[in-house]
């Protein structure tokens, strides 16, 4: 740069003198200075000398020199300065396009590093309550505004009864609904489960099928309607019910957008939520699975020497199931499997624990249930095991074969302290005993081991 303006100012100068010499010899450069000079003298209101004059006329000619090349050197400066930035800018944007990618990373990171650690957490407390809780909130706050604060319920899919039951919600309780377990085939269910996409609504008189006609008034200024199937892998785990001010059904593509990424991610969470459920259940009755069932009666038989308490246990089989598999088919059999697994848990208490053992064959564990005290004419367990009897008895009592089913169960009971060493191994093996009892004696029956003697009931 320096030796460019040196260059430039070199050769400024040397122009300057060539044309000063040209000039001097080419246009008779005195004749015209004397001219200019008397010009010059006639319009100004002072008096100059000649050498006055040439003084004046090199300093001002020596000025506007200087300026030519001032302005000379900067217009070239500001030229130079543009053709550099041009060729900076690309490079710039490049720098630009790197930092955003770094950061991008960054986030990107970070997103990850919060996702694994809110699954590890999930999957650290598999609480179901806690977790669709979480999810009805977050529900909620999508799509709650200034205008209205919406109401959610969740609904979730029961694989063994294969109906869409109420699991909970956020501002508002289940009383709002008609029903709390709907049909798939029932509307706006249908449509979604069908359709797989959200679907939004005004509340009309179709929905009045899911909410209580004189509960509508609840709903204030909730007035749209969001019905949400979370699906995951094409399959529908359940659906959020969202009532909402009818405004949030409009939203633009990013909204959408933005909805779409919220509800993947609830449907990641209930997944996560299911699925500790799922694990310990069977998949066809709903019951609890073998071995979560035995991980139980091992803690309980734990828990009743802690506490000196009794436990007994059911072993209950089918009579003659084959039959409706081989007459009616695999899928009968299943249904029927269904049904009379769910009778057994109607008949039984909160606190006590079905699982489906084998393929027709149930257990039930009955906690702090034994002989009774002295007073007790019964022991508890057999008042449960006659009721899943009569259950199953009447359900299917005149149909006809083989669907007039009915269930044979053996008893054991584990008294405390005269049973401490019976492990549950032991448990099952005298449940199983009493159970080929009653299929041996008759079917439709209950037998138990009582300490002095074998008893038989009915
Ligand atoms: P019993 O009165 O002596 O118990 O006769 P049963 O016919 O019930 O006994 P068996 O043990 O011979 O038959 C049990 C049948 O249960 C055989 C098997 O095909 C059927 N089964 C086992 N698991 C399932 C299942 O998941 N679904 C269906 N549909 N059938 C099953
Ligand atoms: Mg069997
Ligand atoms: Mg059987």
């Amino acid at each position: 740069m320096r030796l460019l303006r040196t260059l430039i100012w070199m050769g400024g100068v040397a122009a300057l003198l060539g044309a000063a010499a040209y000039l001097t010899a080419r246009y008779e450069v005195a004749d015209r200075l004397t001219g200019l000079f008397v010009t010059t003298q006639s319009w100004l209101p002072l008096t100059l000398k000649v050498e006055q004059f040439l003084v004046v006329l090199v300093v001002a000619s020596l000025l506007a020199a200087c300026a030519t090349v001032v302005v000379g050197l900067s217009v070239i400066g500001v030229l130079a300065a543009r053709f550099a930035v041009a060729r900076q800018q690309p490079l710039s944007q490049v720098a630009a396009a790197k930092r955003q990618i770094a950061h991008l990373e960054e986030e990107h990171a970070r997103h990850l590093e919060g996702l694994i650690s809110t699954a590890q957490n999930l999957t650290k407390r598999l609480d179901k309550r806690v977790l669709v809780q979480a999810i009805v909130e977050a529900a909620s706050r999508v799509t709650s505004g200034g205008q209205a604060n919406s109401i959610v319920s969740l609904w979730l899919l029961r694989f063994e009864t294969d109906t869409l039951v109420f699991e909970t919600g956020c501002s508002c309780d289940e009383t709002l609904f008609a029903q709390t377990e709907f049909q798939p085939t029932e509307q706006p269910f249908a449509h979604v489960l069908s359709t797989q996409k959200p679907w939004g609504l005004p509340v009309g008189a179709r929905e009045t099928t899911l909410v209580k006609r004189e509960k509508l008034g609840q709903l204030g200024p909730a007035t749209g309607l969001l019905v949400v199937p979370l699906v995951i892998e094409h399959s529908t785990l359940g659906v959020l019910v969202v009532f909402c001010h009818p405004d949030v059904l409009k939203g633009d593509a990013d909204q959408r957008l933005r909805y779409g990424a919220t509800w993947a991610e609830l449907t990641l969470a209930l997944a996560i939520a299911i699925q500790g459920e799922i694990a310990i259940l069977d998949r066809l009755t709903g019951v609890h699975n073998r071995e979560y069932f035995m991980k139980r009666l091992i803690q309980e038989i734990e828990r009743s020497n802690r506490y000196q308490l009794p436990l007994s246990l059911l072993m209950l089989d089918i009579d003659s199931f084959k039959a409706v598999n081989d007459t009616l088919g695999h899928p009968q059999g299943d249904a029927v499997l269904k049904i009379i697994a769910k009778l057994i848990r109607k008949e039984v208490r909160a606190i006590d624990l079905v699982g489906r053992y084998g393929g027709e064959e149930f257990i039930v564990l009955l906690p702090e249930t034994g002989y009774g005290g002295p007073g007790a004419s019964i022991p508890g367990a057999l008042v449960v095991a006659e009721r899943i009897r009569k259950a199953v008895d009447e359900e299917f009592r005149g149909l006809q074969k083989p669907l007039n089913l009915t269930v044979s169960v053996g008893v054991s009971i584990r008294r405390f302290p005269e049973d401490r060493e019976v492990d549950y191994r032991e448990l099952i093996r005298l449940a199983d005993e009493q159970l080929y009892r009653a299929k041996t004696t008759g079917k439709n029956k209950i037998c138990l081991l009582v300490p002095a003697t074998p008893q038989e009931v009915r």
